[in-house]
């Protein structure tokens, strides 16, 4: 198999022009062929020499996924599903908003952590995706969007969340560098970059130390560790108390609030009482709480509460002083929904 040049930044590029023998104003050329007109043939890149075209078939591929099904939603959010250059389905969700549009992009193909409500982490973990697979679904579904008309010709993605399939800072180097990429070569703003976790409390660590002003989301889901141990069985190593102190750590290393998501689970996790223990676990943190009516899930037990029982829980905590939002359930109807995602061709 040949090597993907997707993945590789302008300054990567440039050095792979000096190394087959060109100037290397070529790879910046390469760079906005890949990264600004989304071009799926390295004999596209129509102001390249033929020579060094050549050269670089012989070695590269672009590495681009294949389409193999869009599933539209009636509020014009939509889910991708891709084989990626290396093979095994991936998902991505593509989500217009007034003012933005948000890409939530894959880290993994499957989940390790085997989240009970979760319907990517039943499959099993296959394997983690690399920088340029993750990038890939950026530019797939900004593709999309245009054909689809959700984005002018020139328009493009504003904001991605690393919130589709897999835990991302269980893929910290890979994901990193596709952070790095999109921020660099997409020119999407860092602040616009969230990387949502589980509560991998290593990785929260580790990207505290990178310092970078993305937003972290962290997904909690629980009030108490003997509740999170059944719902997060995957982290149950990691008590609420150490995620929320490398959460602070977050905070006074990057100065950035973050963001704590709760998924509402009828009958499990939805009591007033339970919406008061979460107040109180996060009373004196700088954070915000998103929470999360369940997507429901074809076969699983779990429900979503009645919005009475989500404005409840939420009156309770905003009465603590917690700032609270509540997600909007877009694209539930085609299972894109968050936990919904898994390698299924005929999903939805
Ligand atoms: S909720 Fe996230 S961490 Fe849990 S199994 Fe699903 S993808 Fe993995």
């Amino acid at each position: 198999m040949k090597k993907i040049l997707l993945g590789m930044s302008t300054a990567d590029l440039k050095l792979l022009a000096a190394e087959l023998g060109e100037k290397e104003f070529r790879g910046k050329q390469v760079a906005d062929w890949l990264y600004r007109h989304g071009c799926r043939e390295i004999s596209g890149m129509a102001n390249l020499p033929v020579a060094f075209k050549s050269k670089l078939e012989a070695v590269y591929e672009i590495g681009r996924s294949q389409l193999q099904k869009n599933n539209m939603g009636k509020d014009g959010t939509f889910k991708l599903l891709l084989r990626p250059y290396y093979g095994e389905l991936v998902e991505t969700v593509g989500m217009p908003y007034d003012e933005r549009f948000s890409c939530c992009v894959s880290t993994q193909i499957g989940c390790p952590v085997g989240c009970a409500f979760c319907a990517t982490g039943s499959g099993g973990f296959k394997r983690n995706l690399a920088a340029g697979e993750m990038i890939d679904q950026v530019l797939t579904v900004a593709e999309v969007a245009i054909k689809e008309k959700l984005l002018a010709p020139d328009g493009r993605v504003s904001h991605v969340v690393f919130m589709g399939m897999g835990e991302p800072l269980l893929n910290y180097e890979a994901t990193l560098a596709a952070v790095r990429l999109i921020n660099h070569e997409l020119k999407i703003g860092m602040r616009n970059i969230t990387i949502s976790t589980i509560g991998y409390v290593p990785g929260i660590y580790r990207l505290a130390a990178d310092r970078l002003q993305l937003t972290l989301a962290v997904s909690l889901h629980a009030a108490d560790d003997a509740l999170r141990r059944k719902l997060v069985p995957g982290m149950s190593r990691y008590l609420l108390k150490d995620i929320l102190s490398a959460c602070q750590h977050y905070y006074s290393h990057t100065g950035r609030r973050v963001t704590f998501e709760y998924c509402l689970l009828k009958g499990v996790n939805d009591s007033q009482a339970e919406a008061a223990s979460l107040a109180s676990l996060l009373k004196g943190l700088n954070c915000h709480v998103n929470l999360i009516p369940f997507n429901e899930v074809l076969h699983s037990n779990f429900r979503c509460p009645e919005p009475a029982g989500v404005m409840a829980f939420r009156r309770v905590m905003e009465e603590a002083g917690i700032t609270v939002t509540q997600r909007e359930q877009r694209g539930a109807g085609i299972q894109a929904g968050c936990g919904q995602l898994r390698r299924q061709p005929g999903s939805g």
